[in-house]
Parts: C-alpha cells; sequence; structure tokens
C-alpha cells in the first residue's frame, strides 16, 4: 500500500538554521520571559502583519480566552458567534463566564451569516466572535456596522487566517482584536504559539501582564493573572519559519490549483469560491458533498482504506457538544445550515510539500 497521507504536515526550517537561532540561548541562558528571540518575533510580525500592537502567547486558545477577559465584560454577558468551528472559539467565551449565542453560518463561505445577527442581539449582548473560518474572510464590514450600531465589541477568531489580505489590509486590523493561532497544523507555527493584534493599546498593556501572572511591575501584581508566556524555543521556531512562510504559501498555492482542477465542476462537489479582493493563505481545502454518489462518510471511510487521513472539521458543530447540553443556547437545530454543512464537509490534506502525485491519488479514488 502506498504512503500515509496525513490531513496536515507541520511547516520545518532547515534544522541548521533554527540551530543557528538558537544557539544565542546557550550564551544567554534565557529561556523564556520575553527574551531575544520573542521581542524580534513580536517585531517581525508587527511588520508582516502591518499591526502596531502584537502581543505574543504560548497558543492561540489562551490568546483569545485572554483578550475576551481583558475586555472585562459583565459576567452572565452574552456574545454571539458561530458553532461551525474549532472547540476554542466557543471554550473562551464560556470559560470568561459569559453565555455564546449561536448564530448560523452562510451556505456558500461557512462564515457568519451577517443577516441573522441582528436577530440574536439582546440587552445583555456584548460582543461579536466571528471566525475566519478556513481563512476565509468574514463579512467585515457589515459586522463592522452592526457592532457600531449596537455598541458591542468585535473580537475576530482568525486562527486560521494568517498572511490573509483583504483589499490590501491584513486579517489583523479588522474589528477590536483579532487572535491567531501558531499551532503545529496552522500556516504559521511556532510548534505551539498565538498572538492577539490590537485596536486599543490600552488592551495590549492589560493583556502583557495577564499572560504574566498579572505582574505589572517587581513589586506590583494588579490582578489575577494566569500563566500565557511563549517562551525562547518557540519564538526561534516562529522566525525561521516566517522566513519561508511566503514560499509556503505559494506552494499551497499550487496544491490547491491543482484540487480545483480535479474537482471543479463535478456534479455534488461544492468547493469554496476564490472571495473578491482577498489574498488567500491556501490553509484548508475543505470540500463539501452534496448530492455526490458518495456521502462525506462514505468518502472519509474510502479515502482511510487507502492511508489517505482527512478531517470531517468541522464536525460536530461546538453547539452540540456533550459540554454544552446545559447550555440553553445549544442545540445544532438552531443553526441548521451549519448543521447541513457539519454532516457533509471534508477537509482534505494540503501541505506545502505535498506531491501532486498526491493530489491526483486523493481526487483518482474521490471520482473513482
Ligand atoms: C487552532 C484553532 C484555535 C486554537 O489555537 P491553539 O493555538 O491550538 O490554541 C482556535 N480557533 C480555531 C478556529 C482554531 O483552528
Amino acid at each position: 500500500m502506498s504512503e500515509k497521507i496525513l490531513v496536515t504536515r507541520s511547516s520545518m526550517p532547515d534544522l541548521d538554521e533554527y540551530c543557528e537561532e538558537i544557539k544565542k540561548l546557550w550564551d544567554s541562558h534565557w529561556l523564556t520571559n520575553m527574551g531575544v528571540e520573542h521581542r524580534k518575533l513580536q517585531a517581525d510580525l508587527e511588520n508582516y502583519l502591518d499591526c502596531p500592537n502584537v502581543v505574543l502567547y504560548t497558543n492561540g486558545h489562551l490568546a483569545l480566552e485572554n483578550v475576551i477577559a481583558a475586555m472585562e465584560f459583565e459576567e452572565g454577558s452574552e456574545v454571539i458567534t458561530t458553532p461551525f468551528t474549532f472547540a476554542s472559539t466557543t471554550h473562551a467565551i464560556v470559560r470568561n463566564n459569559l453565555t455564546p449565542v449561536f448564530c448560523d453560518v452562510n451556505p456558500d463561505d461557512y462564515t457568519i451569516d451577517t443577516e441573522k445577527i441582528e436577530a440574536l442581539i439582546s440587552e445583555k449582548t456584548v460582543a461579536i466572535v466571528p471566525v475566519h473560518v478556513y481563512g476565509i474572510i468574514c463579512n467585515v464590514e457589515r459586522i463592522q456596522e452592526i457592532a457600531d450600531r449596537h455598541g458591542l465589541k468585535v473580537i475576530y477568531d482568525a486562527a486560521h487566517a494568517f498572511a490573509v489580505k483583504y483589499n490590501g489590509v491584513s486579517a489583523a486590523n479588522f474589528g477590536d482584536a483579532s487572535m491567531f493561532s501558531f499551532h503545529a497544523t496552522k500556516v504559521f507555527n511556532t510548534i505551539e504559539g498565538g498572538a492577539v493584534c490590537l485596536r486599543d493599546p490600552k488592551i495590549v498593556e492589560i493583556m502583557n501582564d495577564m499572560r504574566n501572572f498579572g505582574i505589572h511591575g517587581p513589586e506590583s501584581v494588579t490582578f489575577v493573572g494566569g500563566n500565557a508566556k511563549m517562551n525562547e524555543f518557540q519564538a526561534a521556531m516562529g522566525v525561521c519559519n516566517l522566513r519561508h512562510l511566503d514560499d509556503e504559501i505559494a506552494k499551497r498555492r499550487q496544491i490547491v490549483e491543482h484540487y480545483v482542477s480535479r474537482l471543479e465542476g463535478v456534479e455534488g462537489i461544492r468547493l469554496v469560491k476564490q472571495q473578491k479582493g482577498v489574498q488567500s493563505n491556501y490553509a484548508y481545502f475543505p470540500v463539501v458533498f452534496d448530492g455526490y454518489k458518495m456521502t462525506r462518510d462514505e468518502v472519509c471511510a474510502l479515502l482511510a482504506k487507502n492511508n489517505i487521513i482527512a478531517r470531517k472539521y468541522f464536525y460536530p458543530l461546538t453547539n452540540s457538544f456533550e459540554c454544552y447540553a446545559e447550555l440553553e443556547t445549544a442545540g445544532a437545530e438552531k443553526t441548521p445550515v451549519a448543521a447541513y454543512l457539519a454532516d457533509r464537509v471534508l477537509t482534505l490534506p494540503l501541505y506545502a510539500d505535498l506531491p501532486a502525485e498526491a493530489v491526483d491519488r486523493i481526487c483518482d479514488i474521490i471520482l473513482s
């Protein structure tokens, strides 16, 4: 049987390049707490993302959890979000003692359906947490309009949208804040890692302390913070990976174009359209099997039988997780479009070094 193909494979710099980058840590013995690599990565990212306020984190989830905390919403307030996402988005809201109110998604681009947001706004609503799912940019203009009209904060889960631009503007610059994940499986990785990009410099100061026990100065602890700092080895990985990111994205683009050339126009197979004005990062390749000769589950099983691991991403929806069974706002039936997609979507293997022959093998099996 042919070699196993996983859904993703982490990008890594040459070992020599990484060793060169971490060499200085053996001289300084400074391993964490905002050392030289941390400062370099932060500066590189502020430049790359075109955002003056980047706060690095040990992972994306804690970055999201903390930025929501930093907004100091009243306990029990409501946050409008979507269930067609990774567990992290909803957990970050609930772990802040806020109530997620699930809005349905668009059938074409899987992002929050802005026509359905206003009906969900109540006196308790304080924020919208939309997701640029698969790197697809939400309707950011309309979301901002609604937020401004109702005095709501907008915090984007931009975990998938690193390096994406919309009309030339980096995805880091929409809403009040955007969270990026640098997890090993993401387009840009620092092994584990993440960051928040912020509009308000006052929140930057809060988050700088929040990720470090609430310690503001050597003799001043101003609030009860946790520990979520990015260490020097993570930052060094980021410094190296960022140098090669544009090349990696260009390779991903070729793979995506190859997939599209094979699967586009096939009856019962739906692909995401290229968004107008969007410079994509080609992070994922979601395929919706809707009326195809095989169901999504059958395709997934057939691929697995051939040693190819695709992923039911995102299934189940977060609003049907067992841990939210008691939550009044839970229930996949409240978001029928998301429920429909979750039953039919499969993300196919995609990473920079996926060979063209592998794409053909995968498509041959799907089309067989
Ligand atoms: C990966 C991911 C996160 C969490 O990021 P980590 O860095 O793994 O903590 C949050 N939201 C979405 C949509 C993700 O895919």
